[in-house]
């Protein structure tokens, strides 16, 4: 396995690859690797086949963090990352600084950007105003450095998911986008780098995100009539206050491909929601 730091030198080898007709298979990751991220890579390796190449990158992104949130104290590991990595049967770890990333220097700042405008406005764009724009940026930089065949993104981000989608279809991105299913702990709480900021009874609390869902869906599928939105948030509100540790950020009901929310909710309709466990923001979602 070759860790490959520069994305001078990351463009150099996808470009060989690319004359030689190797596939490549690219995970965008930001480290602290759980068996979710695991799960992309051997989807992506399953999909290049043994003679094709596997890129997982590791790049805590500043661009999609705000002000106010956790890039300086998101969890790094690049040794444990790195062993994973190799383990895993990866070919490159494209591990950049922010400085090659986005660089800025005599010739002037770094000052483009992509930026997705439907899909992005909703959920964690509201909560989160420039994520996304982040998240678009960083990734678009990483298909022209790596020059992926295909790319594993984890249905856990839904949304974003929908946007990476949305971005290759509308400036002709040559690949191919594929969703993997959200690995969970045994408990049902969804994998995350942050869940290592829960500790006792935080921990325990975070499952309500996953209870949460399971009653909505039951409750939808039990019903003969589809349910109004409305009154299935103010349930789910009340909850997930019982959890004295969490606090909804919000939940939303919506159509699986255009993001619309809907006012009436069926089996088929796919939610979404966030909450903050203490300090820590969490997110899950499913179809109903
Ligand atoms: P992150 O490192 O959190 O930016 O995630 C990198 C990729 O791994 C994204 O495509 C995520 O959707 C995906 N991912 C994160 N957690 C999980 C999970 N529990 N199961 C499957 N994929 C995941």
């Amino acid at each position: 396995m070759r860790i490959v730091k520069s994305p001078g030198a990351m463009q150099r080898l996808a470009k060989r690859w690319q004359r030689e007709g190797i596939r490549v298979g690219l995970v965008p990751t930001m480290g602290c690797l759980h068996a979710g991220h695991l799960s992309l890579v051997h989807r992506a390796r399953r999909l290049t086949g043994k003679d094709g190449k596997v890129v997982v990158s590791i790049y805590v992104n500043p661009a999609q963090f705000g002000p106010r949130e956790d890039f300086t104290s998101y969890p790094r590991d690049f040794m444990r990352d790195a062993r994973l990595c190799r383990e895993s049967g990866v070919d490159v770890v494209f591990a950049p600084t922010n400085a090659q990333m986005y660089p800025a220097n005599s010739r002037g700042p770094f000052s483009t950007f992509v930026v997705e405008e439907d899909l992005s406005r909703r959920m964690e764009g509201a909560s989160r105003p420039m994520h996304f724009r982040g998240v678009t940026t960083v990734v678009a930089k990483l298909f022209n450095l790596v020059r992926p065949t295909l790319a594993v993104f984890g249905s856990k981000d839904y949304q974003q998911a929908s946007v990476i989608k949305r971005m290759v279809r509308d400036l002709n991105f040559p690949l191919r986008i594929v969703v993997a299913p959200t690995v969970r702990e045994p408990d049902g709480l969804a994998m995350s780098s942050r869940n290592k900021y829960l500790r006792g009874p935080l921990r325990r609390q975070a499952v309500t995100l996953r209870h949460s869902i399971q009653r909505i869906r039951a409750a939808v599928r039990k019903s003969p009539t589809p349910i109004r939105a409305a009154r299935l948030k103010s349930e789910l509100r009340k909850f997930i206050e019982r959890a004295s540790a969490v606090r909804l950020d919000y939940v939303e009901f919506f159509d699986p491909e255009r993001l619309t929310p809907a006012s009436k909710v069926a089996p088929g309709t796919h939610m979404a929601l966030a909450a903050f466990v203490g300090k820590t923001r969490l997110i899950d979602n499913a179809s109903l």
